[in-house]
């Protein structure tokens, strides 16, 4: 007979158990206990990008592309590929952010998709940029919560062996900080 696979009352743990065994029981707040397994799963998705293709080319380059409003009254800037002003609703044209920024707010990931499970826990950070009116959310490495605080100066680092994913970038304290 083979024996019950443990209980838990944290997911993290049954997590845990499930890279161990490949069976373990989650014990929700109700006390209903889930026996849960771990199986493969693949498939593959046929993503576009569309309008937002230069901003993955540009990663490939180790550029970060933004876009600004074309309204000549308004010429909002974005950390992020957008391709209509938020403000005035005129359509955008691609900027190149700086590859240097500070550090606005950050969380640390304890939890997350399947593409930084391996990475948890990690610090993802709001970065600020001169001249530019929005923030880009990525991730960042290298460094210690403890050792972050805002205004920190952080730098891009871009993947040598670029996917076209939001993973081929992140950030790290910049040197001297
Ligand atoms: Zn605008």
């Amino acid at each position: 007979m083979k024996e019950k696979p443990p209980t838990f009352e944290k997911f993290r743990d049954v997590q845990a158990e499930l890279e161990r065994s490949g069976a373990a029981i989650f014990r929700d707040k109700d006390g209903v206990e889930s026996l849960v397994i771990r199986y493969p799963y693949s498939i593959q998705y046929i993503h576009s990008y569309a309008e937002d293709s230069p901003f993955f080319l540009g990663l490939a380059e180790g550029k970060l592309k933004g876009s600004k409003c074309t309204a000549r009254r308004c010429g909002t800037t974005y950390a992020t590929p957008r391709s209509h002003c938020m403000a005035c609703g005129a359509p955008t044209a691609w900027i190149d952010l700086p590859l240097r920024g500070r550090l606005h707010s950050w969380t640390t990931c304890h939890f997350g998709s399947e593409a930084f499970l391996k990475e948890t826990p990690y610090n993802l950070a709001l970065v600020e940029f001169d001249g530019v009116d929005s923030l880009l959310l990525v991730r960042l490495k290298d460094a210690q919560e403890s050792d972050l605080y805002v205004g920190m100066p952080v730098e891009a680092r871009f993947d040598p062996n670029p996917r076209y994913s939001i993973t081929d970038v992140w950030f790290v304290p910049a040197a001297g900080a």
